[in-house]
Protein backbone atom coordinates (compact mmCIF):
# COMPACT_ATOMS: atom_id res chain seq x y z
CA UNK A 1 0.00 0.00 0.00
CA UNK A 2 1.23 3.58 -1.10
CA UNK A 3 1.86 5.57 1.29
CA UNK A 4 -0.65 8.89 1.90
CA UNK A 5 2.29 11.32 1.18
CA UNK A 6 2.86 9.34 -1.96
CA UNK A 7 -0.74 9.18 -3.10
CA UNK A 8 -1.09 12.40 -2.97
CA UNK A 9 2.53 12.95 -4.85
CA UNK A 10 0.97 10.61 -7.35
CA UNK A 11 -1.72 12.39 -8.31
CA UNK A 12 -0.18 15.80 -8.35
CA UNK A 13 2.37 14.05 -10.81
CA UNK A 14 -0.70 12.52 -12.83
CA UNK A 15 -2.09 15.92 -12.82
CA UNK A 16 0.37 17.74 -14.15
CA UNK A 17 0.86 15.49 -17.03
CA UNK A 18 -2.85 15.88 -17.93
CA UNK A 19 -2.97 19.71 -17.96
CA UNK A 20 -0.04 19.53 -20.11
CA UNK A 21 -0.98 19.07 -23.92
CA UNK A 22 0.67 16.40 -26.01
CA UNK A 23 2.89 18.81 -28.06
CA UNK A 24 4.63 20.48 -24.93
CA UNK A 25 5.59 16.51 -23.14
CA UNK A 26 6.49 15.58 -26.65
CA UNK A 27 8.36 18.86 -27.17
CA UNK A 28 10.59 18.07 -23.13
CA UNK A 29 10.72 14.61 -23.60
CA UNK A 30 12.58 14.79 -27.44
CA UNK A 31 14.57 17.73 -25.37
CA UNK A 32 16.00 16.08 -22.41
CA UNK A 33 17.13 12.68 -24.81
CA UNK A 34 19.23 14.64 -27.34
CA UNK A 35 20.26 16.53 -24.25
CA UNK A 36 21.13 13.66 -21.17
CA UNK A 37 24.36 13.65 -22.16
CA UNK A 38 25.49 17.31 -22.09
CA UNK A 39 22.94 17.96 -19.02
CA UNK A 40 24.63 15.35 -17.06
CA UNK A 41 28.03 16.44 -17.78
CA UNK A 42 26.93 20.08 -16.95
CA UNK A 43 25.63 18.31 -13.38
CA UNK A 44 29.21 17.10 -12.81
CA UNK A 45 31.38 20.00 -13.84
CA UNK A 46 29.16 22.37 -10.91
CA UNK A 47 28.83 20.02 -8.21
CA UNK A 48 32.70 18.80 -8.38
CA UNK A 49 33.63 22.40 -7.62
CA UNK A 50 32.42 22.13 -4.47
CA UNK A 51 34.20 20.24 -1.63
CA UNK A 52 30.97 19.10 -0.17
CA UNK A 53 29.60 16.75 -3.10
CA UNK A 54 33.03 16.20 -4.70
CA UNK A 55 34.00 13.77 -1.72
CA UNK A 56 30.79 11.77 -2.99
CA UNK A 57 30.97 12.22 -6.66
CA UNK A 58 34.72 11.80 -7.23
CA UNK A 59 35.32 8.13 -6.86
CA UNK A 60 35.97 6.67 -10.00
CA UNK A 61 33.21 4.42 -10.18
CA UNK A 62 30.27 6.60 -8.67
CA UNK A 63 31.43 8.77 -11.24
CA UNK A 64 30.63 6.02 -14.16
CA UNK A 65 27.89 4.63 -12.96
CA UNK A 66 26.09 8.10 -11.81
CA UNK A 67 27.04 9.26 -15.18
CA UNK A 68 25.03 6.29 -16.79
CA UNK A 69 22.15 6.66 -14.47
CA UNK A 70 21.74 10.06 -14.24
CA UNK A 71 21.48 10.17 -17.93
CA UNK A 72 18.72 7.18 -18.05
CA UNK A 73 16.93 9.34 -14.56
CA UNK A 74 16.76 12.27 -17.22
CA UNK A 75 15.34 10.33 -19.87
CA UNK A 76 13.13 8.73 -18.13
CA UNK A 77 11.89 10.81 -15.79
CA UNK A 78 10.68 13.08 -19.10
CA UNK A 79 9.56 10.20 -20.56
CA UNK A 80 6.40 8.93 -18.48
CA UNK A 81 2.82 8.95 -20.18
CA UNK A 82 1.06 5.32 -18.71
CA UNK A 83 -0.19 4.42 -15.03
CA UNK A 84 2.46 1.87 -14.90
CA UNK A 85 5.62 3.83 -16.15
CA UNK A 86 4.58 6.55 -13.38
CA UNK A 87 4.33 4.02 -10.19
CA UNK A 88 8.01 2.34 -11.59
CA UNK A 89 9.42 6.01 -12.02
CA UNK A 90 7.78 6.79 -8.55
CA UNK A 91 9.72 3.78 -7.26
CA UNK A 92 13.08 4.46 -8.76
CA UNK A 93 12.68 8.15 -6.79
CA UNK A 94 12.29 6.53 -3.60
CA UNK A 95 15.21 3.69 -4.01
CA UNK A 96 17.32 7.02 -5.12
CA UNK A 97 16.26 8.64 -1.40
CA UNK A 98 17.26 5.58 0.22
CA UNK A 99 20.91 5.39 -1.73
CA UNK A 100 20.82 8.57 -1.04
CA UNK A 101 20.12 8.26 2.58
CA UNK A 102 22.59 5.39 2.90
CA UNK A 103 25.49 7.33 1.48
CA UNK A 104 24.31 10.51 4.04
CA UNK A 105 24.56 12.35 1.27
CA UNK A 106 23.21 15.78 2.44
CA UNK A 107 19.44 16.91 1.03
CA UNK A 108 20.97 20.03 0.19
CA UNK A 109 23.38 18.63 -2.66
CA UNK A 110 20.44 16.66 -3.77
CA UNK A 111 18.26 19.79 -4.44
CA UNK A 112 21.20 21.79 -5.92
CA UNK A 113 21.75 19.15 -8.12
CA UNK A 114 17.86 19.07 -9.18
CA UNK A 115 18.01 23.37 -9.77
CA UNK A 116 21.24 23.30 -11.98
CA UNK A 117 19.43 20.43 -14.16
CA UNK A 118 15.89 22.36 -14.26
CA UNK A 119 17.54 25.71 -15.08
CA UNK A 120 19.58 24.48 -17.88
CA UNK A 121 16.66 22.72 -19.36
CA UNK A 122 14.79 25.86 -19.40
CA UNK A 123 17.43 27.32 -21.00
CA UNK A 124 17.68 24.83 -23.69
CA UNK A 125 13.78 25.29 -23.85
CA UNK A 126 14.24 29.11 -24.56
CA UNK A 127 16.86 28.27 -27.23
CA UNK A 128 13.73 26.51 -29.34
CA UNK A 129 11.75 28.40 -31.96
CA UNK A 130 8.32 27.59 -29.93
CA UNK A 131 5.09 29.77 -29.18
CA UNK A 132 4.82 31.37 -25.39
CA UNK A 133 1.99 29.28 -24.74
CA UNK A 134 4.00 26.22 -26.03
CA UNK A 135 7.25 27.38 -23.92
CA UNK A 136 5.17 28.11 -20.76
CA UNK A 137 3.73 24.65 -20.77
CA UNK A 138 7.19 22.74 -21.20
CA UNK A 139 8.66 25.17 -18.58
CA UNK A 140 6.25 24.31 -16.00
CA UNK A 141 6.47 20.68 -16.75
CA UNK A 142 10.08 20.72 -16.55
CA UNK A 143 9.90 22.58 -13.22
CA UNK A 144 7.34 20.35 -12.15
CA UNK A 145 8.66 17.08 -12.83
CA UNK A 146 11.88 17.81 -11.14
CA UNK A 147 10.11 18.89 -8.13
CA UNK A 148 8.15 15.61 -7.78
CA UNK A 149 11.06 13.58 -8.41
CA UNK A 150 12.88 15.31 -5.33
CA UNK A 151 9.84 15.62 -2.97
CA UNK A 152 9.64 11.62 -2.89
CA UNK A 153 13.55 11.14 -2.98
CA UNK A 154 13.36 13.47 0.15
CA UNK A 155 10.45 11.84 1.46
CA UNK A 156 12.23 8.27 1.64
CA UNK A 157 15.07 9.85 2.47
CA UNK A 158 14.00 11.45 5.33
CA UNK A 159 12.35 7.96 6.14
CA UNK A 160 15.67 6.06 5.84
CA UNK A 161 17.45 8.31 8.04
CA UNK A 162 14.57 8.16 10.89
CA UNK A 163 14.98 4.13 10.59
CA UNK A 164 18.61 4.58 10.80
CA UNK A 165 18.63 6.80 13.68
CA UNK A 166 16.57 4.66 15.51
CA UNK A 167 19.12 1.82 15.13
CA UNK A 168 21.76 4.10 15.66
CA UNK A 169 19.83 4.90 19.09
CA UNK A 170 19.29 1.14 19.96
CA UNK A 171 23.06 0.99 19.44
CA UNK A 172 23.87 4.21 21.70
CA UNK A 173 21.86 2.26 24.46
CA UNK A 174 23.86 -1.33 23.66
CA UNK A 175 27.11 0.72 23.59
CA UNK A 176 26.14 1.70 27.38
CA UNK A 177 23.91 -0.32 28.95
CA UNK A 178 26.02 -2.88 29.73
CA UNK A 179 24.52 -2.82 33.50
CA UNK A 180 21.46 -3.92 32.07
CA UNK A 181 21.04 -6.59 35.13
CA UNK A 182 21.43 -3.75 37.86
CA UNK A 183 19.15 -1.72 36.35
CA UNK A 184 16.73 -4.24 36.01
CA UNK A 185 16.60 -5.06 39.75
CA UNK A 186 16.47 -1.56 40.66
CA UNK A 187 13.41 -1.03 39.26
CA UNK A 188 12.04 -3.98 40.13
CA UNK A 189 12.87 -2.61 43.84
CA UNK A 190 11.39 0.42 42.84
CA UNK A 191 8.37 -1.09 42.18
CA UNK A 192 8.23 -2.86 45.13
CA UNK A 193 8.86 0.21 47.05
CA UNK A 194 6.03 1.75 45.72
CA UNK A 195 3.82 -1.04 46.48
CA UNK A 196 5.03 -1.12 50.22
CA UNK A 197 4.31 2.47 50.51
CA UNK A 198 1.08 2.35 49.18
CA UNK A 199 -0.34 -0.38 51.89
CA UNK A 200 2.01 1.64 54.53
CA UNK A 201 -0.15 4.49 53.88
CA UNK A 202 -3.31 3.01 53.81
CA UNK A 203 -2.57 0.99 56.96
CA UNK A 204 -1.83 4.47 58.68
CA UNK A 205 -5.34 5.77 57.39
CA UNK A 206 -3.55 8.21 54.82
CA UNK A 207 -6.83 9.04 52.29
CA UNK A 208 -6.70 8.05 48.81
CA UNK A 209 -5.60 12.07 47.68
CA UNK A 210 -2.45 12.41 49.44
CA UNK A 211 -0.88 8.49 47.89
CA UNK A 212 1.41 9.09 45.85
CA UNK A 213 0.42 7.89 42.06
CA UNK A 214 2.78 5.18 40.32
CA UNK A 215 2.99 7.48 37.32
CA UNK A 216 4.98 10.20 39.70
CA UNK A 217 7.07 7.38 41.46
CA UNK A 218 10.44 6.59 40.66
CA UNK A 219 9.46 3.54 38.76
CA UNK A 220 6.77 5.29 36.80
CA UNK A 221 9.57 8.19 36.00
CA UNK A 222 12.20 5.87 35.06
CA UNK A 223 9.42 4.03 32.98
CA UNK A 224 7.89 6.53 31.17
CA UNK A 225 11.29 8.52 30.40
CA UNK A 226 13.66 6.29 29.56
CA UNK A 227 12.20 2.18 29.55
CA UNK A 228 9.37 3.18 26.99
CA UNK A 229 11.75 5.17 25.15
CA UNK A 230 14.44 2.19 24.84
CA UNK A 231 12.02 -0.78 24.73
CA UNK A 232 10.06 1.61 22.09
CA UNK A 233 7.85 -0.42 19.82
CA UNK A 234 7.45 -2.92 22.09
CA UNK A 235 4.00 -4.37 23.01
CA UNK A 236 5.15 -5.20 26.16
CA UNK A 237 6.05 -1.39 27.02
CA UNK A 238 2.96 -0.53 25.88
CA UNK A 239 1.26 -2.64 28.28
CA UNK A 240 3.02 -1.44 31.03
CA UNK A 241 2.37 1.74 30.38
CA UNK A 242 -1.31 1.19 29.91
CA UNK A 243 -1.28 -0.82 33.57
CA UNK A 244 0.18 2.11 35.22
CA UNK A 245 -2.33 4.50 34.34
CA UNK A 246 -5.10 1.46 35.53
CA UNK A 247 -3.44 0.98 38.96
CA UNK A 248 -3.72 5.25 39.11
CA UNK A 249 -6.86 5.08 38.43
CA UNK A 250 -8.04 2.68 40.92
CA UNK A 251 -6.36 4.68 43.89
CA UNK A 252 -8.91 6.90 44.40
CA UNK A 253 -11.25 3.68 44.77
CA UNK A 254 -9.21 2.85 47.81
CA UNK A 255 -11.57 4.99 49.97
CA UNK A 256 -14.61 3.40 49.01
CA UNK A 257 -15.33 0.66 52.61
CA UNK A 258 -16.86 -2.00 50.51
CA UNK A 259 -14.82 -2.69 47.22
CA UNK A 260 -11.47 -1.36 48.59
CA UNK A 261 -9.99 -4.83 49.25
CA UNK A 262 -11.20 -5.53 45.86
CA UNK A 263 -9.66 -2.66 44.73
CA UNK A 264 -6.36 -3.37 46.37
CA UNK A 265 -6.54 -7.00 44.44
CA UNK A 266 -6.96 -5.15 41.15
CA UNK A 267 -3.48 -3.27 41.86
CA UNK A 268 -2.00 -6.07 43.11
CA UNK A 269 -2.62 -8.01 40.03
CA UNK A 270 -1.19 -5.55 37.97
CA UNK A 271 1.61 -4.33 39.64
CA UNK A 272 2.12 -8.64 39.42
CA UNK A 273 2.09 -8.23 34.97
CA UNK A 274 3.81 -5.45 34.87
CA UNK A 275 6.71 -7.32 37.18
CA UNK A 276 6.00 -9.93 34.50
CA UNK A 277 6.36 -8.01 31.43
CA UNK A 278 9.50 -6.40 32.99
CA UNK A 279 11.28 -9.55 33.34
CA UNK A 280 10.45 -9.87 29.68
CA UNK A 281 11.44 -6.66 28.28
CA UNK A 282 14.33 -7.32 30.06
CA UNK A 283 15.05 -10.52 28.15
CA UNK A 284 14.62 -9.01 24.96
CA UNK A 285 16.83 -5.93 25.92
CA UNK A 286 19.69 -8.29 26.84
CA UNK A 287 19.78 -9.82 23.89
CA UNK A 288 17.89 -7.51 21.33
CA UNK A 289 19.44 -4.09 22.69
CA UNK A 290 22.20 -5.50 23.34
CA UNK A 291 22.51 -6.74 19.94
CA UNK A 292 23.89 -10.06 20.40
CA UNK A 293 23.35 -12.62 18.51
CA UNK A 294 21.12 -15.26 21.35
CA UNK A 295 23.18 -18.15 19.92
CA UNK A 296 26.59 -17.27 19.33
CA UNK A 297 26.81 -13.93 21.24
CA UNK A 298 27.94 -12.12 18.30
CA UNK A 299 26.49 -8.87 16.93
CA UNK A 300 23.21 -8.94 15.69
CA UNK A 301 22.97 -8.36 12.02
CA UNK A 302 20.55 -5.56 12.80
CA UNK A 303 24.31 -3.35 13.73
CA UNK A 304 25.00 -3.57 10.16
CA UNK A 305 23.95 -0.36 8.94
CA UNK A 306 25.01 1.21 11.55
CA UNK A 307 28.47 -0.26 11.89
CA UNK A 308 28.83 0.03 8.40
CA UNK A 309 27.66 3.72 7.95
CA UNK A 310 30.28 4.56 10.91
CA UNK A 311 33.06 2.85 9.17
CA UNK A 312 32.42 4.17 5.65
CA UNK A 313 32.20 7.64 7.76
CA UNK A 314 35.47 7.01 9.06
CA UNK A 315 37.48 5.88 6.09
CA UNK A 316 36.23 8.72 4.57
CA UNK A 317 37.35 11.12 6.65
CA UNK A 318 40.52 9.29 8.06
CA UNK A 319 41.65 7.79 4.61
CA UNK A 320 42.07 4.39 6.26
CA UNK A 321 40.79 1.81 4.39
CA UNK A 322 38.59 -1.53 5.69
CA UNK A 323 37.60 -5.41 4.31
CA UNK A 324 34.96 -7.06 5.14
CA UNK A 325 34.66 -10.69 4.54
CA UNK A 326 31.46 -12.95 4.24
CA UNK A 327 32.19 -16.51 5.08
CA UNK A 328 29.58 -19.46 5.49
CA UNK A 329 30.47 -22.96 6.57
CA UNK A 330 30.78 -25.40 3.89
CA UNK A 331 28.07 -28.38 3.52
CA UNK A 332 26.45 -27.13 7.32
CA UNK A 333 23.50 -28.95 5.97
CA UNK A 334 24.92 -32.51 6.26
CA UNK A 335 26.66 -32.02 9.86
CA UNK A 336 22.85 -31.05 10.77
CA UNK A 337 21.45 -34.29 8.47
CA UNK A 338 24.56 -36.82 10.63
CA UNK A 339 25.00 -35.00 14.02
CA UNK A 340 21.76 -33.53 14.53
CA UNK A 341 20.35 -29.69 14.94
CA UNK A 342 22.25 -29.23 18.60
CA UNK A 343 25.48 -30.53 17.51
CA UNK A 344 25.04 -28.02 14.45
CA UNK A 345 24.43 -25.12 16.98
CA UNK A 346 27.44 -25.86 19.02
CA UNK A 347 29.64 -25.88 15.67
CA UNK A 348 28.20 -22.44 15.10
CA UNK A 349 29.26 -21.19 18.62
CA UNK A 350 32.88 -22.86 18.72
CA UNK A 351 33.01 -21.02 14.70
CA UNK A 352 32.02 -17.71 16.45
CA UNK A 353 34.11 -18.13 19.15
CA UNK A 354 36.95 -18.13 16.78
CA UNK A 355 35.96 -15.31 14.95
CA UNK A 356 35.51 -13.77 17.98
CA UNK A 357 39.32 -14.73 19.45
CA UNK A 358 40.91 -14.30 16.20
CA UNK A 359 40.30 -11.18 15.29
CA UNK A 360 41.26 -7.79 16.51
CA UNK A 361 39.50 -5.05 19.42
CA UNK A 362 38.60 -3.03 16.78
CA UNK A 363 37.22 -5.61 14.24
CA UNK A 364 33.65 -6.65 14.10
CA UNK A 365 31.71 -10.17 14.10
CA UNK A 366 28.55 -10.52 12.99
CA UNK A 367 26.44 -13.27 12.41
CA UNK A 368 24.22 -12.90 9.38
CA UNK A 369 22.42 -15.83 9.93
CA UNK A 370 21.97 -19.55 9.67
CA UNK A 371 25.40 -20.89 8.95
CA UNK A 372 26.79 -17.08 7.65
CA UNK A 373 29.16 -14.75 9.17
CA UNK A 374 30.35 -11.17 8.44
CA UNK A 375 33.83 -9.42 9.79
CA UNK A 376 34.56 -6.23 9.47
CA UNK A 377 38.36 -6.08 9.51
CA UNK A 378 39.44 -2.23 10.19
CA UNK A 379 42.40 -0.10 9.48
CA UNK A 380 43.55 -2.81 7.39
CA UNK A 381 45.31 -2.80 3.44
CA UNK A 382 43.64 -5.75 1.00
CA UNK A 383 46.63 -7.93 0.91
CA UNK A 384 46.49 -7.89 4.58
CA UNK A 385 42.71 -8.98 4.77
CA UNK A 386 43.53 -11.78 2.71
CA UNK A 387 45.94 -13.22 4.70
CA UNK A 388 43.69 -12.06 8.08
CA UNK A 389 40.77 -14.22 6.10
CA UNK A 390 43.32 -17.60 5.23
CA UNK A 391 44.19 -17.35 9.28
CA UNK A 392 40.70 -17.25 10.11
CA UNK A 393 40.38 -20.36 7.33
CA UNK A 394 43.03 -22.34 8.64
CA UNK A 395 42.34 -21.89 12.38
CA UNK A 396 38.34 -23.07 11.76
CA UNK A 397 39.85 -26.67 9.11
CA UNK A 398 42.07 -27.47 12.06
CA UNK A 399 40.33 -26.88 14.98
CA UNK A 400 38.93 -29.74 16.10
CA UNK A 401 34.44 -28.94 16.82
CA UNK A 402 33.39 -30.61 20.35
CA UNK A 403 30.24 -32.40 19.99
CA UNK A 404 28.29 -33.74 22.91
CA UNK A 405 29.16 -37.09 24.19
CA UNK A 406 33.05 -36.37 23.46
CA UNK A 407 32.56 -37.06 19.77
CA UNK A 408 34.75 -34.20 17.72
CA UNK A 409 33.95 -33.06 14.09
CA UNK A 410 36.41 -31.13 11.57
CA UNK A 411 34.69 -28.53 9.20
CA UNK A 412 35.50 -25.96 6.56
CA UNK A 413 34.73 -22.33 5.84
CA UNK A 414 34.87 -20.41 2.02
CA UNK A 415 35.35 -16.46 2.71
CA UNK A 416 34.79 -13.72 0.41
CA UNK A 417 36.46 -10.46 0.69
CA UNK A 418 36.03 -7.06 -0.54
CA UNK A 419 38.51 -4.94 0.28
CA UNK A 420 36.84 -1.19 0.64
CA UNK A 421 37.01 0.62 -2.55
CA UNK A 422 36.19 4.30 -1.56
CA UNK A 423 32.59 3.82 -2.78
CA UNK A 424 30.28 5.54 -0.44
CA UNK A 425 27.41 2.54 -0.61
CA UNK A 426 28.14 -0.22 1.89
CA UNK A 427 25.52 -2.00 -0.05
CA UNK A 428 28.14 -2.42 -2.99
CA UNK A 429 30.77 -3.54 -0.74
CA UNK A 430 28.58 -6.03 0.77
CA UNK A 431 27.74 -7.51 -2.28
CA UNK A 432 31.09 -7.41 -3.86
CA UNK A 433 32.21 -9.72 -0.42
CA UNK A 434 28.80 -12.05 -1.29
CA UNK A 435 30.10 -12.36 -4.88
CA UNK A 436 33.25 -13.37 -3.67
CA UNK A 437 32.13 -15.67 -1.47
CA UNK A 438 30.20 -17.03 -4.32
CA UNK A 439 33.12 -17.46 -6.10
CA UNK A 440 35.04 -19.29 -3.43
CA UNK A 441 31.90 -22.18 -2.76
CA UNK A 442 31.66 -22.99 -6.79
CA UNK A 443 36.28 -22.85 -7.15
CA UNK A 444 35.31 -25.74 -4.72
CA UNK A 445 34.92 -24.23 -1.25
CA UNK A 446 37.70 -24.77 1.77
CA UNK A 447 39.28 -20.99 0.40
CA UNK A 448 39.84 -17.16 0.38
CA UNK A 449 38.12 -15.20 -2.52
CA UNK A 450 39.33 -11.87 -2.42
CA UNK A 451 37.29 -9.25 -5.15
CA UNK A 452 39.13 -5.50 -5.28
CA UNK A 453 36.63 -2.98 -6.50
P1 LIG B 1 27.28 -24.75 1.29
O1 LIG B 1 28.60 -25.39 1.42
O2 LIG B 1 26.89 -24.50 -0.11
O3 LIG B 1 27.21 -23.51 2.10
O4 LIG B 1 26.22 -25.80 1.85
P2 LIG B 1 25.42 -25.72 3.21
O5 LIG B 1 24.83 -27.05 3.46
O6 LIG B 1 26.29 -25.16 4.28
O7 LIG B 1 24.36 -24.62 2.89
P3 LIG B 1 22.78 -24.63 2.91
O8 LIG B 1 22.39 -23.20 2.74
O9 LIG B 1 22.26 -25.63 1.93
O10 LIG B 1 22.37 -25.13 4.34
C1 LIG B 1 22.49 -24.36 5.47
C2 LIG B 1 21.88 -25.13 6.59
O11 LIG B 1 22.07 -24.44 7.84
C3 LIG B 1 20.40 -25.33 6.46
C4 LIG B 1 19.82 -25.02 7.82
O12 LIG B 1 19.03 -26.07 8.29
C5 LIG B 1 21.03 -24.86 8.70
N1 LIG B 1 20.87 -23.87 9.74
C6 LIG B 1 20.48 -22.57 9.62
N2 LIG B 1 20.45 -21.94 10.82
C7 LIG B 1 20.82 -22.86 11.75
C8 LIG B 1 20.98 -22.83 13.19
O13 LIG B 1 20.77 -21.81 13.84
N3 LIG B 1 21.37 -23.98 13.78
C9 LIG B 1 21.63 -25.12 13.08
N4 LIG B 1 22.01 -26.18 13.75
N5 LIG B 1 21.46 -25.18 11.75
C10 LIG B 1 21.08 -24.08 11.08
MG1 LIG C 1 26.96 -23.20 4.11
MG1 LIG D 1 24.71 -20.40 3.83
Amino acid sequence: MQQPQTEQLTTEWRNLIARTSAEARDEVRVLARQHAAELTALFYREMLKDPASASFLSHEQVKNHLSHSLQQWIIALFSVTTPEELKHNIEQQKSIGQVHARVEIPVSLVLRGGRLLKNHLVELLEERNLDDTRRREASSLCYGLIDLALEIMCLAFSQSHDRSSRAEEAYRLFSISHNIRVEKERQRAALLDWENQLMFDLATGNTPETLSTLTGAEFGLWFRHKASHAFQGSPESNNVLQLIHEIDHYLPKLADTNSGIDTLRQIRERTRSIKYLLDSLFEQAGELEAGRDVLTRLLNRKFLPVVMGKEMHYSRTSGQSFAVLMLDVDHFKSINDTYGHEAGDLVLQQVAGILSSNTRGGDYAFRMGGEEFLVILVDIIPEKALLAAEKLRQLIESERFKLPQDRELHITVSVGIAPHDGHPDYQQLLQRADQALYQAKSNGRNQCVLLEG
